[in-house]
């Protein structure tokens, strides 16, 4: 009988790194379950866990490259393939110049070990192109605190004894929480908020929901601190040592434009439902806020985070147990630049410069524009791995066109991404099972670096990071791609942590590097110009923005355009089954959501005369798709919400990136005006 073993691992079904035991018999993974040594899932796993085989497995992975010929993808070797890619950017390099590649990276592959080769490979090939996922996703959140007060918190939820959720599912929706700490909101005296205009599966767990209107959640922050402004209901002892501008703050908002009373005609909420939360925040120590894309994703999501901040921060919730924490970054080698960086300034540095110059990289939604429109100068070649633009992207048919447009597109996943249909080459990455490679969790709160190990040889592929380094020798560059094995990388990257592959293996694949210590910045002050929470941002000022919060046009967003479109679309809330576009091929996931659907309130649907599965048309100024009408009242009235991911409904179709956040460059996914009638 073959030997059975279990290997602990890390599930990569979405980013979070949830700790997995792979049990692997006869050389084959066959069964798997949750770590409950790992110390964030706690041998907890979600149903995209448990569906890991169903991927490793699934007949839709790619089992070779693909090259296109005569318009046809055909298989070829390895070798062919690497030897055709090199050659074709060597050609588009002399051409056009090293900048006229675009290097971009999705959600698919993590954000982690596998940027770092291939930044190193864009700053080797020359180009200052290399762009990612962060372009539409956390980083407004970053910026916006990174401005406040010089770092991304994270919310201490176990512990904690007051919980806002807002524009966020984690029951659903990565990050996630595991349901034990859910269950455990509600109970002990321990109160949960959600603010989110759909009736969630977190919201319905909710001891207050407030169902506010989409892209209306500034005006809502700015009401709560109105309300403990003038109640004086701040941490005193900590402003005075430790926030800059408080008292210009306070003379503003206490003004009674910002009353919660003013702004229910803005957010949809009841002036005393806001004064209720507001106050219940501001008295519950301590107390946190889990956020997601749902605040980011509006024209002014940076400032909705730097406004959240200041609610962090006036409240006293920062860098203590049950709030709002900084986890410090390990000692990881940056080997991202051998070479001097180019003088060329990259895509969307001229448009989103803080976005460019915080991240250091290009701004993937300014991609599009350099392909179709040859500014700032021309993209002709782009390689995408791990993503999904045409789905994922605003205004998917601008992106198709651009990508049509390419003279070089070379796609690197799993299985044939819809992006591969413009594709001039395609090749199979190997799944999270055959792949080694490093995870930092500090946005897990968890000052501890795990392994994700190869529990098998790769059936088809090859690890991501030796996709690259193979690129790197075919193109030449093997002097500054010595690493054979994802192992000697790991051993190279982590060696200033004095941690190794073998040690980490040793650990069971989990190595504390740090132990928690709260309110840091009592020994080192704030990572801002002035050492001090910056309501008014220094770094702002300094680069030609307003440096205030405050906008002074708050209030007249989402007006106009309301005779022709109605009503208000969000998109893009998660589905448990999918992370993104991902696993629509996996049957048993694909049973749990089968189809793309358009959430409507039945008030909302008699308004159009439209019933329960109706066919409907959706249409904004940008596009229009067709849809299925659900009928459903865990939405708010005058509200229409579409899952995005969906090929035959496509919610891109209907997005763009013509009211973008002026900092972040992040589009209005949810917030956008819209028309729906029935066909
Ligand atoms: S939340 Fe689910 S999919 Fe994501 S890492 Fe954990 S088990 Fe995997």
């Amino acid at each position: 009988m073959a030997e059975k073993r279990e290997i602990p691992t890390l599930c990569r079904m979405c980013d979070h790194g949830c700790g997995i035991l792979v049990s692997v018999e006869g050389g084959k993974p066959v069964h798997v379950r949750g770590n409950p040594a790992h110390p964030f899932n706690k041998g907890w796993i979600c149903v995209k866990g448990k569906s890991a085989l169903d991927l490793f497995y699934s007949p839709k992975r790619l089992k070779t490259p693909l090259i296109r010929h005569g318009g046809r993808l055909r298989e070829a070797t390895w070798d062919d393939a690497l030897s055709y890619i090199s050659v074709r950017l060597q050609r588009l390099k002399e051409k056009w110049g090293p900048q006229a590649l675009g290097i971009y990276y999705g959600e698919g592959v993590g954000h982690q070990e596998v940027r770092f080769y291939m930044k190193r490979f864009a700053n080797v090939y020359g180009t200052p192109n290399f762009m990612s996922v962060g372009s539409i996703c956390n980083s407004s959140r970053t910026l916006g605190e990174t401005l406040t007060f010089g770092g991304l918190t994270k919310p201490d939820v176990a512990n904690s004894r007051f919980v806002i959720v807002w524009g966020a599912n984690p029951l659903v929706s990565h990050e996630p929480v595991p349901p034990k700490i859910m269950r455990r909101l509600g109970k002990l005296n321990i109160r949960l908020i959600v603010i989110d205009p759909r009736k969630t599966e977190t919201a319905r767990r909710a001891d207050i929901h407030l169902a506010i209107k989409p892209g209306t959640d500034e005006t809502l922050i700015l009401n709560m601190l109105h309300v403990i402004l003038n109640e004086e209901r701040w941490d005193r002892a900590f402003i005075k040592k430790w926030v800059n501008g408080f008292e210009t703050l306070r003379a503003e908002l206490t003004k009674s434009r910002f009353s919660p009373e003013t702004g229910a005609a803005v957010t949809g909420i009841e002036p005393e439902q806001a004064r209720t939360v507001a106050r219940a925040y501001a008295e519950t120590r301590p107390a946190c806020m889990f956020t997601g894309n749902g605040l980011e994703h509006h024209p002014f999501g940076v400032n909705t985070a730097r406004l959240l901040a200041v609610l962090k921060a006036i409240t006293g919730n920062l860098d203590v147990p049950g709030g709002e924490l900084f986890t410090p970054k390990p000692l990881i080698k940056d080997i991202t630049t051998p070479m001097p960086p180019s003088t060329v300034q990259a895509v969307g540095a001229d448009r989103f410069p803080v976005f460019c110059r915080v991240r250091g990289e290009g701004h993937a939604l300014c991609v599009s524009r350099a392909i179709l429109d040859e500014k700032p100068y021309p993209i002709k070649g782009l390689t995408i791995t791990g993503g999904n633009p045409t789905l994922q992207w605003p205004n998917s048919r601008r992106t198709r066109e651009a990508l049509k447009k390419l003279e070089f597109l070379l796609v690197i996943d799993v299985v044939e991404s819809p992006d591969s249909r413009y594709a001039d080459v395609v090749i199979p990455a190997c799944t999270f099972l055959e792949r080694d490679e490093h995870r930092i969790n500090v946005y897990l709160n968890l000052p501890h670096v795990t392994l994700r190990r190869a529990v098998v040889a790769p059936l088809y592929g090859i690890p991501d990071q030796m996709v690259w380094v193979k690129l790197a020798h075919a193109m030449g560059y093997g002097e500054y791609f010595p690493w054979r094995s994802c192992e000697e990388g790991i051993d190279y990257l982590l060696s200033d942590l004095g941690v190794s592959y073998e040690s980490l293996i040793a650990e069971g694949g989990i190595h504390e590097y740090d132990r928690r210590v709260y309110k840091k910045y009592e020994t080192g002050g704030f990572n801002t110009p002035s050492g001090k929470v910056e309501i008014f941002s220094a770094r702002l000022k300094n680069m030609g923005y307003d440096p205030s919060p405050i906008r002074s046009d708050v209030e007249q967003d989402l007006t106009g355009a309301e005779e022709t479109f109605p009503l208000i679309l969000t998109t893009g809330g998660n589905l448990l089954p999918y992370t993104h576009w991902q696993f629509r091929y996996i049957p048993r996931l694909m049973k749990m959501a089968p189809g793309p659907v358009l959430e409507i309130h039945p008030d909302t649907a008699g308004q159009f005369e439209i019933s329960d599965s109706d066919m409907v048309e959706v249409k904004t100024e940008i596009g229009k798709i067709q849809i299925k009408a659900r009928l459903t009242k865990d939405i708010r009235r005058g509200t229409v919400h579409m899952a995005q991911g969906w090929e035959s409904s496509n919610a891109n179709m209907l997005t763009s990136t013509n009211d973008s956040d002026p900092i972040s460059g992040f589009p209005n996914l949810k917030s956008l005006r819209c028309q729906v009638r029935k066909l």
